[in-house]
């Protein structure tokens, strides 16, 4: 099957009581069983809910993996995963990660005595670098945020197959409609179901894929022994906003190109960070490991101050100023003070993250309205 035909099919078919297209929303606790452990696969809903199967075997099928796992949100994913390492276990993350990320690592993890090194992986040698005995796992996260860089994920994995350590990426932020990173040889995709695959912002969630047989028993262990499990309902909206993933992101991304397109002509514009613009840095990566160049764009003003980021952003109609991405909506936000506040302004600014710098997620509206509303505010 290929991949449009993959969101709706994958892993579906209809329910065997009464023969539902549509997956039911299984909303129960527990299974009758007919004697003690004899049961239809399903005994208790912190184990197995049927409507999150349903959604397992799609996550599966879109990454081309042999298992998905979902998860009550997106950092509980990640939280699974690292709990697979032990004390004195390594971690080598891109020095550009999703903020609850970071967090996670360094306050929840660092303290248990697994270490991380969060090294710029745009530049392969830092991974080579950041490599020890000890290093069991390499997380990538690319487009990045909010400034749009793009990791070699290929280029990663040989690093990291020569040293033994498993690879995890984070694929949020792509989606398996641009980017397929099992397919580049990598051992986990990981989402913050939340996001594209959602797509409507109306719920948390999270999933990972894997073909590993350790991975996925450890990870369905886990599941059972920590609970953070999404509910039915939440399944089943996940489900349902994949369905119609491709048309998604084909809309926003030829949204974003346009609005791209605009913006790198606009007078009060310093510049635009697009992997689709032949003058970004990775755009020959982008170009090989993405079908397509995403719709998440960030750019930074000629009057780089947060007061001019604020006066744009406070003056959008229809852009909404909100943190998240991934949705129909299109939505602004201000890295510097919203998802990157917690970080220096010394250390933000090295990075190229100034205080300027605006985000947005651009999507399904008409481009003429999302530029119209952008030209009203710019040029005020
Ligand atoms: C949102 C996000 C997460 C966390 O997911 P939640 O569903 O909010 O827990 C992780 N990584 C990236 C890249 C994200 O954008």
């Amino acid at each position: 099957m290929k991949f449009n035909t993959k969101t709706i099919h994958a892993g579906q078919e209809p329910e065997r009581t009464t023969g539902a297209v549509m997956p039911p929303i299984f909303q129960t606790s527990t299974y009758a069983q007919e004697a003690p452990n004899v049961n239809q696969g399903y005994d208790y809903a912190r184990v197995g809910n049927p409507t999150r199967t349903a959604l397992e075997k799609m996550i599966a099928g879109l990454e081309n993996a042999d298992h998905g796992i979902c998860f009550s949100s997106g950092v509980a994913a990640i939280d699974a995963i690292i709990r697979m390492f032990r004390p004195g276990d390594h971690v080598v993350a891109s020095n550009d990660l999703y903020g609850g990320t970071y967090r996670l690592f360094t306050k929840m993890f660092e303290p248990f005595g697994i270490t991380f090194s969060f090294v710029d992986m745009t530049n392969l040698d830092n991974v080579q670098d950041a490599i020890s005995k000890k290093t069991k796992l390499i997380w990538i996260e690319t487009p990045t945020n909010p400034l749009l860089r793009v990791v070699d994920i290929a280029g990663v994995i040989e690093i990291a197959k020569k040293c033994g350590a498993l690879t995890a990426v984070d694929n949020t932020f792509a989606s398996p409609y641009l980017q397929q990173p099992l397919d580049l040889g990598a051992d986990i995709a990981m989402h913050s179901t939340t996001k594209y695959l959602g797509g409507h912002s109306d719920t948390i969630g999270g999933a990972v894929a894997t073909s590993s047989p350790e991975v996925e028993e450890n990870l369905r262990f886990q599941i059972k022994t920590t609970g953070a499990v999404p509910g039915p309902m939440d399944c089943y909206l996940v489900l349902r906003g994949i369905k119609t993933l491709s048309v998604r992101m084909q809309r926003s991304v030829e949204n974003a190109v346009q609005i791209v397109d605009f913006l790198k002509d606009s007078p009060q514009v310093e510049v635009v960070h697009y992997p689709g613009l032949p003058s970004h840095p990775q755009h020959n990566i982008a170009k090989k490991q993405m079908r397509d160049f995403g719709a998440m764009v960030s750019f930074s003003l000629k009057d780089d101050s947060i007061e001019a980021a604020n006066n744009l952003m406070s003056r959008t109609k229809v852009f909404t100023l909100a943190e998240s991405l991934g949705g129909i909506e299109s939505l602004i936000s201000h890295p510097a003070t919203m998802t990157h506040g917690s970080i220096p302004k010394n250390v933000r600014e090295k990075a190229g993250l100034f205080d300027s710098l605006i985000r947005l997620s651009v999507g399904i509206e008409d481009a003429d309205d999302l530029i119209d509303d952008l030209k009203q505010t710019l040029n005020r």
